[in-house]
């Protein structure tokens, strides 16, 4: 409970595939707290540098002004106490100890939006979003368009070679997939085009 507001806080988790729109349901979930008169801070990690160094961006070009942290812990120091709704992108990329600062902010009364990756470049669970997940008030799946098929897309197809679990990138590097089209790890499947032997006849 927020001593200051008397507000109930909770988690609200967004979470899919690269190119999902989730950056687009947390912007658009923050202005709509912003047009309530909430006030609102938004945190990304350090590590996400792609775009824009002090905004969250979207894959297709909305914006919202950000602070970046090092660390999960730095979302603490850097808060504003009366702030009420906490938005945090690319969440999965903070690691495990993002789960208790985001139930410490939820417990004290605050808002808590996340958005992130469910899985990895292999379709593994990506830490901390499955632990985020069972502790959320609410939950949102988000789907984006196999890059194959047009189907819808649950996976992060990674394109360049790479075995480390945090590549960043966006487009050329990765393509959302469906389960169908996934390929974990490098798609090896235009090379083979390639190093197929002639077909006798053909
Ligand atoms: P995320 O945060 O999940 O990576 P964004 O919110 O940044 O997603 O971007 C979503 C936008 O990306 C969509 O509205 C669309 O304009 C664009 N987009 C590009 N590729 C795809 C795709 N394969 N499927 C769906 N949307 C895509
Ligand atoms: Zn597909």
């Amino acid at each position: 409970m927020d001593i200051v507001t008397g507000h109930v806080g909770w988690i609200e988790v967004i979470c899919g595939p690269m190119f999902s729109g989730k950056s687009e349901e947390l912007i658009r979930r923050l202005r709509r707290a912003k047009i309530a008169r909430k006030r609102v801070q938004v945190f990304k990690p350090v590590l996400d540098d792609r775009y824009s160094v002090d905004e969250i961006v979207s894959h297709g070009d909305q914006r919202m002004k950000s602070t970046v942290v090092a660390n999960a812990k730095e979302i603490l120091d850097q808060m504003d106490w009366r702030t009420q709704v906490i938005g945090i992108d690319e969440s999965n990329f903070f690691g495990p100890e993002l789960v208790d600062i985001a139930s410490q902010l939820a417990d004290t009364g605050k808002q808590v939006l996340i958005a992130g990756l469910d899985t990895d470049y292999l379709g593994r669970p990506f830490s901390p979003m499955p632990e985020l997940l069972c502790l959320a008030e609410s939950i949102t799946k988000t789907l984006a368009i196999c890059m194959r098929c047009g189907n819808p897309a649950k996976h992060t197809q990674r394109l360049v070679e790479s075995n480390d679990l945090i590549v960043v990138g966006a487009s050329g590097m990765y393509e959302a997939r469906c389960r169908r089209c996934f390929e974990p790890g490098v798609p090896k499947q235009e090379v083979m085009e390639f190093a197929r032997p002639a077909t006798p006849g053909a």
